[in-house]
Protein backbone atom coordinates (compact mmCIF):
# COMPACT_ATOMS: atom_id res chain seq x y z
CA UNK A 1 0.00 0.00 0.00
CA UNK A 2 1.11 3.44 -0.89
CA UNK A 3 2.81 5.19 2.25
CA UNK A 4 0.54 7.74 3.79
CA UNK A 5 1.03 11.70 4.21
CA UNK A 6 0.57 13.71 7.28
CA UNK A 7 -2.00 16.77 6.99
CA UNK A 8 -0.12 19.24 9.08
CA UNK A 9 -3.30 21.59 10.86
CA UNK A 10 -2.60 24.67 12.60
CA UNK A 11 -4.69 27.91 11.57
CA UNK A 12 -6.54 26.16 8.18
CA UNK A 13 -8.96 23.99 10.18
CA UNK A 14 -11.02 23.55 7.05
CA UNK A 15 -11.49 20.86 4.47
CA UNK A 16 -12.57 23.04 1.55
CA UNK A 17 -9.97 25.44 -0.66
CA UNK A 18 -7.21 23.33 1.51
CA UNK A 19 -4.14 22.98 -0.80
CA UNK A 20 -2.13 21.20 1.56
CA UNK A 21 -5.09 18.16 2.01
CA UNK A 22 -5.29 18.36 -1.63
CA UNK A 23 -2.25 17.34 -2.30
CA UNK A 24 -2.14 14.92 0.60
CA UNK A 25 -5.13 13.05 -0.66
CA UNK A 26 -3.75 13.05 -4.23
CA UNK A 27 -0.92 11.30 -3.07
CA UNK A 28 -3.08 8.21 -1.00
CA UNK A 29 -3.71 7.90 2.61
CA UNK A 30 -3.93 10.83 4.71
CA UNK A 31 -3.00 11.41 8.64
CA UNK A 32 -4.81 14.37 9.53
CA UNK A 33 -2.88 15.94 12.91
CA UNK A 34 -3.14 18.81 14.88
CA UNK A 35 -0.64 19.62 17.19
CA UNK A 36 -0.78 21.79 20.52
CA UNK A 37 2.74 23.35 21.32
CA UNK A 38 2.26 25.54 24.79
CA UNK A 39 5.97 25.04 25.75
CA UNK A 40 8.33 25.90 23.39
CA UNK A 41 9.91 28.49 23.68
CA UNK A 42 8.69 31.85 22.00
CA UNK A 43 5.68 29.84 20.83
CA UNK A 44 3.21 32.42 22.08
CA UNK A 45 0.91 30.25 23.95
CA UNK A 46 -3.11 31.01 22.70
CA UNK A 47 -5.21 33.08 24.95
CA UNK A 48 -8.21 31.88 26.62
CA UNK A 49 -11.10 33.49 24.40
CA UNK A 50 -8.59 31.58 21.04
CA UNK A 51 -8.75 28.42 23.01
CA UNK A 52 -12.27 28.44 23.39
CA UNK A 53 -13.01 28.24 19.55
CA UNK A 54 -9.83 26.00 19.20
CA UNK A 55 -11.52 23.39 21.16
CA UNK A 56 -14.90 23.56 19.22
CA UNK A 57 -13.15 24.27 16.01
CA UNK A 58 -11.43 20.83 16.38
CA UNK A 59 -14.02 18.79 17.23
CA UNK A 60 -16.42 20.32 14.37
CA UNK A 61 -13.10 19.36 11.71
CA UNK A 62 -12.99 16.00 13.20
CA UNK A 63 -16.68 15.37 12.64
CA UNK A 64 -15.74 16.39 9.20
CA UNK A 65 -13.39 13.99 9.10
CA UNK A 66 -15.37 11.35 10.22
CA UNK A 67 -17.97 12.07 7.29
CA UNK A 68 -15.19 11.08 4.54
CA UNK A 69 -13.97 7.84 6.85
CA UNK A 70 -11.09 10.23 8.34
CA UNK A 71 -9.90 11.78 11.69
CA UNK A 72 -8.40 14.22 13.43
CA UNK A 73 -5.08 13.21 15.11
CA UNK A 74 -4.24 15.27 18.21
CA UNK A 75 -0.77 15.51 19.59
CA UNK A 76 1.08 18.15 22.14
CA UNK A 77 4.21 18.72 22.61
CA UNK A 78 7.15 20.32 19.63
CA UNK A 79 5.87 20.50 16.71
CA UNK A 80 8.69 18.31 14.93
CA UNK A 81 9.09 16.01 17.64
CA UNK A 82 5.27 14.89 17.46
CA UNK A 83 5.82 14.46 13.57
CA UNK A 84 8.51 12.69 13.35
CA UNK A 85 7.24 10.59 16.24
CA UNK A 86 3.57 10.17 13.60
CA UNK A 87 6.48 9.66 10.42
CA UNK A 88 8.19 6.64 12.53
CA UNK A 89 4.90 5.05 13.91
CA UNK A 90 3.03 4.93 10.39
CA UNK A 91 5.89 4.91 7.87
CA UNK A 92 4.41 8.28 6.53
CA UNK A 93 6.70 9.93 4.02
CA UNK A 94 5.76 13.33 3.55
CA UNK A 95 3.82 16.24 5.36
CA UNK A 96 1.80 18.48 3.66
CA UNK A 97 0.97 21.61 5.21
CA UNK A 98 -0.49 25.51 4.01
CA UNK A 99 2.53 28.24 5.18
CA UNK A 100 1.75 30.29 8.11
CA UNK A 101 4.10 33.74 8.65
CA UNK A 102 4.08 33.81 12.83
CA UNK A 103 7.64 33.67 14.03
CA UNK A 104 7.09 30.30 15.75
CA UNK A 105 5.56 28.95 12.70
CA UNK A 106 8.50 29.55 10.84
CA UNK A 107 10.87 28.29 13.06
CA UNK A 108 8.78 25.31 13.49
CA UNK A 109 8.33 25.11 9.75
CA UNK A 110 12.47 25.10 9.17
CA UNK A 111 12.42 22.26 12.11
CA UNK A 112 10.04 20.12 10.51
CA UNK A 113 11.94 20.67 7.34
CA UNK A 114 15.15 19.24 8.43
CA UNK A 115 13.62 15.72 9.39
CA UNK A 116 11.16 15.82 7.25
CA UNK A 117 9.90 15.82 3.61
CA UNK A 118 7.72 19.17 4.07
CA UNK A 119 5.66 20.18 1.05
CA UNK A 120 4.54 23.90 2.41
CA UNK A 121 1.52 24.95 -0.24
CA UNK A 122 -0.73 28.64 0.01
CA UNK A 123 -3.84 29.56 0.62
CA UNK A 124 -4.54 30.93 3.26
CA UNK A 125 -4.03 34.47 1.86
CA UNK A 126 -4.94 36.71 -0.99
CA UNK A 127 -1.57 36.18 -2.43
CA UNK A 128 1.15 34.41 -0.43
CA UNK A 129 2.89 36.98 2.14
CA UNK A 130 6.34 38.21 0.80
CA UNK A 131 5.22 37.66 -3.09
CA UNK A 132 4.54 41.40 -3.64
CA UNK A 133 7.43 43.94 -3.83
CA UNK A 134 7.70 47.87 -4.54
CA UNK A 135 9.77 49.04 -7.94
CA UNK A 136 12.97 48.69 -5.92
CA UNK A 137 12.37 45.44 -5.01
CA UNK A 138 11.34 45.85 -1.23
CA UNK A 139 8.56 44.65 0.36
CA UNK A 140 6.16 47.17 0.83
CA UNK A 141 5.30 48.74 3.71
CA UNK A 142 2.28 50.92 3.92
CA UNK A 143 -1.37 49.50 3.21
CA UNK A 144 -2.21 51.78 0.38
CA UNK A 145 0.21 51.15 -2.19
CA UNK A 146 0.62 47.59 -1.07
CA UNK A 147 -3.46 46.94 -1.86
CA UNK A 148 -2.85 48.94 -4.90
CA UNK A 149 -0.24 46.44 -6.19
CA UNK A 150 -2.26 43.34 -5.00
CA UNK A 151 -5.54 44.07 -6.29
CA UNK A 152 -3.35 43.66 -10.22
CA UNK A 153 -3.49 40.42 -9.29
CA UNK A 154 -6.80 39.74 -8.28
CA UNK A 155 -9.26 38.16 -8.10
CA UNK A 156 -7.32 34.71 -6.44
CA UNK A 157 -7.60 31.36 -8.11
CA UNK A 158 -11.15 29.70 -7.58
CA UNK A 159 -10.97 28.09 -4.49
CA UNK A 160 -10.74 24.14 -4.96
CA UNK A 161 -13.86 21.86 -3.91
CA UNK A 162 -12.93 19.40 -0.33
CA UNK A 163 -12.04 15.78 -1.93
CA UNK A 164 -14.43 13.33 -2.59
CA UNK A 165 -12.57 10.84 -0.66
CA UNK A 166 -9.63 10.82 2.01
CA UNK A 167 -8.34 7.75 1.97
CA UNK A 168 -7.31 6.37 5.74
CA UNK A 169 -4.22 4.79 6.70
CA UNK A 170 -3.67 1.33 7.45
CA UNK A 171 -3.02 1.80 10.82
CA UNK A 172 -4.00 5.26 13.41
CA UNK A 173 -1.23 6.76 15.18
CA UNK A 174 -2.51 7.30 19.01
CA UNK A 175 -4.52 10.65 19.73
CA UNK A 176 -5.10 12.54 22.27
CA UNK A 177 -8.63 13.20 23.52
CA UNK A 178 -9.71 16.86 23.05
CA UNK A 179 -11.28 17.05 26.13
CA UNK A 180 -7.62 16.65 27.99
CA UNK A 181 -6.97 19.45 26.63
CA UNK A 182 -8.80 21.71 29.16
CA UNK A 183 -8.93 23.70 26.50
CA UNK A 184 -12.57 24.89 28.16
CA UNK A 185 -13.22 27.12 30.81
CA UNK A 186 -14.63 25.58 33.66
CA UNK A 187 -15.11 27.74 36.83
CA UNK A 188 -15.93 30.26 36.38
CA UNK A 189 -17.46 29.49 32.79
CA UNK A 190 -16.96 32.33 31.44
CA UNK A 191 -17.84 31.72 27.55
CA UNK A 192 -21.98 30.96 28.18
CA UNK A 193 -22.00 34.47 25.90
CA UNK A 194 -19.53 33.31 23.51
CA UNK A 195 -21.92 30.51 22.96
CA UNK A 196 -24.79 32.46 21.47
CA UNK A 197 -22.80 34.38 19.58
CA UNK A 198 -20.48 32.01 17.58
CA UNK A 199 -20.25 28.71 15.82
CA UNK A 200 -17.27 27.24 15.54
CA UNK A 201 -16.10 25.56 12.33
CA UNK A 202 -16.47 25.44 8.44
CA UNK A 203 -19.96 25.26 8.42
CA UNK A 204 -20.45 28.09 10.85
CA UNK A 205 -18.61 29.88 8.92
CA UNK A 206 -20.70 28.99 5.81
CA UNK A 207 -23.19 30.25 7.73
CA UNK A 208 -21.87 33.73 8.38
CA UNK A 209 -20.86 34.33 4.77
CA UNK A 210 -23.99 33.45 3.10
CA UNK A 211 -25.84 35.90 6.07
CA UNK A 212 -23.29 38.71 5.06
CA UNK A 213 -23.07 38.56 1.07
CA UNK A 214 -26.31 40.07 0.76
CA UNK A 215 -25.25 43.33 3.51
CA UNK A 216 -21.84 43.08 1.76
CA UNK A 217 -22.81 45.99 -0.79
CA UNK A 218 -23.92 48.07 2.13
CA UNK A 219 -20.85 47.48 3.78
CA UNK A 220 -19.44 51.21 3.76
CA UNK A 221 -22.42 52.69 5.43
CA UNK A 222 -23.27 50.27 8.07
CA UNK A 223 -19.64 49.38 9.20
CA UNK A 224 -18.62 52.13 11.23
CA UNK A 225 -21.82 51.87 13.58
CA UNK A 226 -21.37 49.83 16.40
CA UNK A 227 -25.09 49.51 16.93
CA UNK A 228 -25.68 47.48 13.68
CA UNK A 229 -24.46 44.56 12.37
CA UNK A 230 -22.34 46.19 9.38
CA UNK A 231 -19.41 44.24 8.95
CA UNK A 232 -19.11 40.55 8.34
CA UNK A 233 -18.17 39.27 11.97
CA UNK A 234 -15.92 37.00 10.12
CA UNK A 235 -12.70 37.43 11.34
CA UNK A 236 -12.28 34.46 14.01
CA UNK A 237 -13.29 31.98 11.28
CA UNK A 238 -10.78 33.73 8.92
CA UNK A 239 -8.48 33.27 12.05
CA UNK A 240 -8.65 29.69 12.36
CA UNK A 241 -8.79 29.37 8.97
CA UNK A 242 -12.01 27.95 8.93
CA UNK A 243 -12.72 29.45 5.31
CA UNK A 244 -9.72 30.72 2.60
CA UNK A 245 -9.81 34.32 1.57
CA UNK A 246 -10.26 33.02 -1.95
CA UNK A 247 -13.96 31.53 -1.63
CA UNK A 248 -14.84 34.81 0.51
CA UNK A 249 -13.90 37.01 -2.48
CA UNK A 250 -15.59 34.52 -4.93
CA UNK A 251 -18.66 34.78 -2.51
CA UNK A 252 -18.61 38.21 -2.53
CA UNK A 253 -16.76 40.14 -5.29
CA UNK A 254 -20.09 40.69 -7.27
CA UNK A 255 -22.28 42.02 -4.44
CA UNK A 256 -21.66 45.48 -5.85
CA UNK A 257 -22.44 48.68 -4.09
CA UNK A 258 -19.36 49.26 -1.54
CA UNK A 259 -18.23 45.63 -1.33
CA UNK A 260 -14.56 46.92 -2.78
CA UNK A 261 -14.10 48.51 0.58
CA UNK A 262 -14.67 44.81 2.69
CA UNK A 263 -12.42 43.74 0.00
CA UNK A 264 -9.90 46.10 0.97
CA UNK A 265 -10.44 44.92 4.84
CA UNK A 266 -9.44 41.43 3.73
CA UNK A 267 -6.29 42.83 1.87
CA UNK A 268 -5.51 44.72 5.69
CA UNK A 269 -5.40 41.01 6.78
CA UNK A 270 -3.04 40.44 3.87
CA UNK A 271 -0.81 43.24 4.55
CA UNK A 272 -0.38 42.61 8.63
CA UNK A 273 1.27 39.07 7.03
CA UNK A 274 3.30 40.95 5.22
CA UNK A 275 4.50 43.36 7.75
CA UNK A 276 5.31 40.77 10.84
CA UNK A 277 7.05 38.19 7.66
CA UNK A 278 9.61 41.31 7.55
CA UNK A 279 9.24 42.38 11.44
CA UNK A 280 8.71 39.16 13.41
CA UNK A 281 8.47 40.95 16.62
CA UNK A 282 6.48 43.12 15.70
CA UNK A 283 3.75 42.26 18.39
CA UNK A 284 6.20 42.85 21.22
CA UNK A 285 8.54 45.93 19.74
CA UNK A 286 7.88 49.10 18.37
CA UNK A 287 8.91 49.34 15.04
CA UNK A 288 9.58 53.47 15.87
CA UNK A 289 12.12 52.74 19.14
CA UNK A 290 11.43 55.90 20.57
CA UNK A 291 8.29 54.35 21.76
CA UNK A 292 10.00 51.84 23.62
CA UNK A 293 12.83 53.77 24.88
CA UNK A 294 11.58 57.56 25.49
CA UNK A 295 8.06 57.50 25.76
CA UNK A 296 7.15 57.83 29.48
CA UNK A 297 4.62 55.47 29.87
CA UNK A 298 2.85 55.35 33.25
CA UNK A 299 3.26 52.60 35.41
CA UNK A 300 2.76 51.80 39.31
CA UNK A 301 -0.22 51.31 41.19
CA UNK A 302 -2.31 54.25 39.52
CA UNK A 303 -1.38 53.01 35.81
CA UNK A 304 -2.30 49.21 37.55
CA UNK A 305 -5.94 50.18 38.63
CA UNK A 306 -6.49 52.56 35.36
CA UNK A 307 -5.56 49.26 33.39
CA UNK A 308 -8.38 46.85 35.36
CA UNK A 309 -10.83 49.70 34.68
CA UNK A 310 -10.18 49.82 31.45
CA UNK A 311 -10.16 45.96 31.24
CA UNK A 312 -13.54 45.85 32.85
CA UNK A 313 -14.88 48.15 31.22
CA UNK A 314 -15.38 50.85 34.18
CA UNK A 315 -13.66 53.94 32.63
CA UNK A 316 -16.72 56.48 33.01
CA UNK A 317 -16.65 56.33 29.42
CA UNK A 318 -19.44 54.83 27.96
CA UNK A 319 -18.52 53.98 24.08
CA UNK A 320 -15.24 52.64 25.88
CA UNK A 321 -16.61 50.41 28.80
CA UNK A 322 -19.43 49.29 25.99
CA UNK A 323 -16.66 47.63 23.96
CA UNK A 324 -14.57 46.07 26.61
CA UNK A 325 -17.63 44.25 27.92
CA UNK A 326 -18.65 43.32 24.80
CA UNK A 327 -14.99 41.82 24.63
CA UNK A 328 -15.74 40.38 27.76
CA UNK A 329 -18.89 38.45 26.98
CA UNK A 330 -18.37 37.75 23.61
CA UNK A 331 -15.01 37.51 22.22
CA UNK A 332 -15.24 39.72 20.10
CA UNK A 333 -15.16 43.73 19.66
CA UNK A 334 -17.18 45.97 17.05
CA UNK A 335 -13.86 47.80 14.93
CA UNK A 336 -15.03 51.26 15.55
CA UNK A 337 -15.21 50.70 19.04
CA UNK A 338 -11.50 48.95 19.33
CA UNK A 339 -9.79 51.79 18.02
CA UNK A 340 -11.46 53.87 20.59
CA UNK A 341 -10.66 51.45 22.87
CA UNK A 342 -7.12 51.18 21.91
CA UNK A 343 -6.86 54.77 21.31
CA UNK A 344 -8.26 55.92 24.81
CA UNK A 345 -5.39 52.96 26.76
CA UNK A 346 -2.96 54.60 24.82
CA UNK A 347 -3.23 58.20 24.97
CA UNK A 348 -6.23 58.91 27.28
CA UNK A 349 -4.43 56.36 30.22
CA UNK A 350 -0.72 57.08 28.72
CA UNK A 351 -0.07 53.18 28.83
CA UNK A 352 2.17 51.03 26.46
CA UNK A 353 0.01 49.73 23.88
CA UNK A 354 1.50 46.09 24.27
CA UNK A 355 -0.51 45.81 27.55
CA UNK A 356 -3.76 46.33 25.17
CA UNK A 357 -2.36 44.19 22.53
CA UNK A 358 -1.88 41.52 25.34
CA UNK A 359 -5.14 41.64 26.78
CA UNK A 360 -6.86 41.53 23.17
CA UNK A 361 -4.57 38.64 22.47
CA UNK A 362 -6.28 36.76 26.14
CA UNK A 363 -9.67 37.82 25.02
CA UNK A 364 -10.62 38.30 21.54
CA UNK A 365 -11.23 35.08 19.79
CA UNK A 366 -10.22 36.48 16.36
CA UNK A 367 -6.69 37.18 18.12
CA UNK A 368 -4.00 37.54 15.53
CA UNK A 369 -0.48 37.60 15.94
CA UNK A 370 0.17 39.95 12.78
CA UNK A 371 -3.63 42.22 12.97
CA UNK A 372 -3.45 42.55 16.67
CA UNK A 373 0.25 43.88 16.43
CA UNK A 374 -0.46 46.01 13.27
CA UNK A 375 -3.37 47.60 14.76
CA UNK A 376 -2.02 48.19 17.91
CA UNK A 377 1.08 49.79 16.13
CA UNK A 378 -1.05 51.94 14.31
CA UNK A 379 -3.33 53.18 16.59
CA UNK A 380 -0.20 54.07 18.74
CA UNK A 381 2.02 55.65 15.92
CA UNK A 382 4.74 53.40 16.97
CA UNK A 383 4.81 51.21 13.65
CA UNK A 384 6.02 51.31 10.12
CA UNK A 385 3.26 53.45 9.01
CA UNK A 386 2.25 56.78 9.70
CA UNK A 387 2.82 58.01 13.19
CA UNK A 388 -0.88 58.88 14.23
CA UNK A 389 -0.21 59.48 18.18
CA UNK A 390 -0.51 63.72 18.38
CA UNK A 391 -4.02 62.69 17.27
CA UNK A 392 -6.21 62.07 19.86
CA UNK A 393 -9.56 60.34 19.46
CA UNK A 394 -12.13 61.83 21.48
CA UNK A 395 -14.46 59.13 22.86
CA UNK A 396 -17.51 60.98 23.50
CA UNK A 397 -17.73 62.65 19.85
CA UNK A 398 -16.94 59.24 18.32
CA UNK A 399 -19.72 57.99 20.20
CA UNK A 400 -22.19 60.61 18.96
CA UNK A 401 -20.75 60.75 15.35
CA UNK A 402 -21.30 56.62 15.12
CA UNK A 403 -24.48 56.43 16.94
CA UNK A 404 -23.71 54.53 19.77
CA UNK A 405 -26.59 54.69 21.93
CA UNK A 406 -28.04 50.98 21.35
CA UNK A 407 -24.84 50.00 21.34
CA UNK A 408 -24.49 51.65 25.23
CA UNK A 409 -27.70 50.17 25.93
CA UNK A 410 -26.95 46.97 25.04
CA UNK A 411 -23.50 46.36 27.05
CA UNK A 412 -23.99 49.64 29.60
CA UNK A 413 -27.12 48.39 31.45
CA UNK A 414 -26.45 50.66 34.53
CA UNK A 415 -27.07 53.55 31.33
CA UNK A 416 -30.60 51.82 30.54
CA UNK A 417 -32.72 54.88 31.43
CA UNK A 418 -30.15 57.52 29.80
CA UNK A 419 -31.47 59.13 26.14
CA UNK A 420 -29.18 60.92 23.41
CA UNK A 421 -27.15 62.98 24.27
CA UNK A 422 -26.46 62.30 27.92
CA UNK A 423 -25.83 58.82 27.28
CA UNK A 424 -22.65 59.47 25.47
CA UNK A 425 -21.47 61.42 28.27
CA UNK A 426 -23.36 61.05 31.63
CA UNK A 427 -20.82 63.12 33.41
CA UNK A 428 -21.44 66.22 31.80
CA UNK A 429 -25.07 66.69 31.58
CA UNK A 430 -25.10 65.28 35.37
CA UNK A 431 -26.99 62.18 34.56
CA UNK A 432 -24.35 59.90 35.77
CA UNK A 433 -26.16 57.02 37.66
CA UNK A 434 -24.15 56.01 41.14
CA UNK A 435 -23.60 52.64 40.11
CA UNK A 436 -21.83 53.89 37.16
CA UNK A 437 -18.25 55.02 37.55
CA UNK A 438 -17.35 58.37 37.26
CA UNK A 439 -14.57 58.91 34.55
CA UNK A 440 -11.06 58.05 35.52
CA UNK A 441 -9.79 60.85 33.76
CA UNK A 442 -11.03 64.06 32.00
CA UNK A 443 -10.69 64.20 28.14
CA UNK A 444 -8.59 67.62 27.74
CA UNK A 445 -6.38 66.78 31.09
CA UNK A 446 -5.75 63.45 29.40
CA UNK A 447 -5.07 64.92 26.00
CA UNK A 448 -2.53 67.85 27.74
CA UNK A 449 -0.87 64.57 29.70
CA UNK A 450 -0.30 62.27 26.04
CA UNK A 451 1.02 65.11 24.05
CA UNK A 452 3.12 66.26 26.79
CA UNK A 453 4.25 63.12 26.93
CA UNK A 454 4.64 62.63 23.71
CA UNK A 455 7.09 66.21 23.93
CA UNK A 456 9.61 64.45 25.97
CA UNK A 457 9.62 61.53 23.48
CA UNK A 458 10.53 63.95 20.79
CA UNK A 459 12.89 66.13 23.12
CA UNK A 460 15.06 62.89 23.39
CA UNK A 461 14.97 62.34 19.48
P1 LIG B 1 -15.08 43.01 8.56
O1 LIG B 1 -15.19 44.49 8.64
O2 LIG B 1 -16.24 42.26 8.04
O3 LIG B 1 -13.79 42.71 7.69
C1 LIG B 1 -13.59 41.47 7.01
C2 LIG B 1 -12.28 40.84 7.44
O4 LIG B 1 -11.19 41.67 7.09
C3 LIG B 1 -12.16 40.64 8.93
O5 LIG B 1 -12.82 39.46 9.33
C4 LIG B 1 -10.65 40.57 9.11
O6 LIG B 1 -10.14 39.30 8.80
C5 LIG B 1 -10.16 41.55 8.07
N1 LIG B 1 -9.95 42.88 8.67
C6 LIG B 1 -10.87 43.86 8.82
N2 LIG B 1 -10.29 44.96 9.36
C7 LIG B 1 -8.99 44.64 9.55
C8 LIG B 1 -7.88 45.36 10.08
N3 LIG B 1 -7.98 46.62 10.51
N4 LIG B 1 -6.69 44.72 10.15
C9 LIG B 1 -6.54 43.44 9.73
N5 LIG B 1 -7.56 42.72 9.21
C10 LIG B 1 -8.76 43.31 9.12
N6 LIG B 1 -8.47 41.70 13.60
C11 LIG B 1 -8.20 40.39 13.76
O7 LIG B 1 -8.61 39.58 12.92
N7 LIG B 1 -7.48 39.94 14.83
C12 LIG B 1 -6.99 40.78 15.79
O8 LIG B 1 -6.32 40.33 16.73
C13 LIG B 1 -7.30 42.17 15.66
N8 LIG B 1 -6.89 43.05 16.61
C14 LIG B 1 -7.20 44.39 16.46
C15 LIG B 1 -6.74 45.30 17.42
C16 LIG B 1 -7.05 46.66 17.29
C17 LIG B 1 -6.54 47.63 18.34
C18 LIG B 1 -7.83 47.10 16.22
C19 LIG B 1 -8.17 48.56 16.07
C20 LIG B 1 -8.26 46.22 15.25
C21 LIG B 1 -7.95 44.87 15.35
N9 LIG B 1 -8.37 43.94 14.37
C22 LIG B 1 -8.06 42.60 14.52
C23 LIG B 1 -8.99 44.40 13.11
C24 LIG B 1 -10.51 44.47 13.08
O9 LIG B 1 -11.00 45.16 14.20
C25 LIG B 1 -11.19 43.11 12.99
O10 LIG B 1 -10.60 42.32 11.99
C26 LIG B 1 -12.68 43.27 12.66
O11 LIG B 1 -13.30 44.06 13.63
C27 LIG B 1 -13.33 41.91 12.62
O12 LIG B 1 -14.70 42.03 12.39
P2 LIG B 1 -15.35 41.56 11.04
O13 LIG B 1 -14.96 40.15 10.75
O14 LIG B 1 -16.81 41.85 11.13
O15 LIG B 1 -14.64 42.50 10.00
Amino acid sequence: MTAPSILWLRRDLRLSDQAALVAAAAAGPVIPVFILDDDTPKHRRMGAASRWWLHHSLASLDASLHEKRSRLILRRGKCEEQLALIAAETGARSVHCLRHYEPWWRNAEKAVAKQLDLQCHDGNYLLPPGSLTTGGGTPYKIYTPFWRALKEHMPPPSPSNRPREIAAPDKWPASDMLADWNLLPTKPDWATGFTAQWEPGEAGARKRIAAFADEAADYDRCRNLPSQEGSSRLSPHLHFGEVSPATIWQRTADAGGSVDVFLGEIGWRDYAQNIILQFPDYGGRSARAAFDVDLPWRSGSAADADLAAWQQGRTGYPIVDAGMRQLWATGWMHNRVRMIAASFLIKHLLLDWRLGEQWFWDTLVDADYASNAVNWQWVAGSGVDSNMFPRIMAPLTQSEKFDAAAYIHQWVPELAELTEPAIHDPESFGQRPRSYPAKIIGHREARERALAAYDVMKAHG
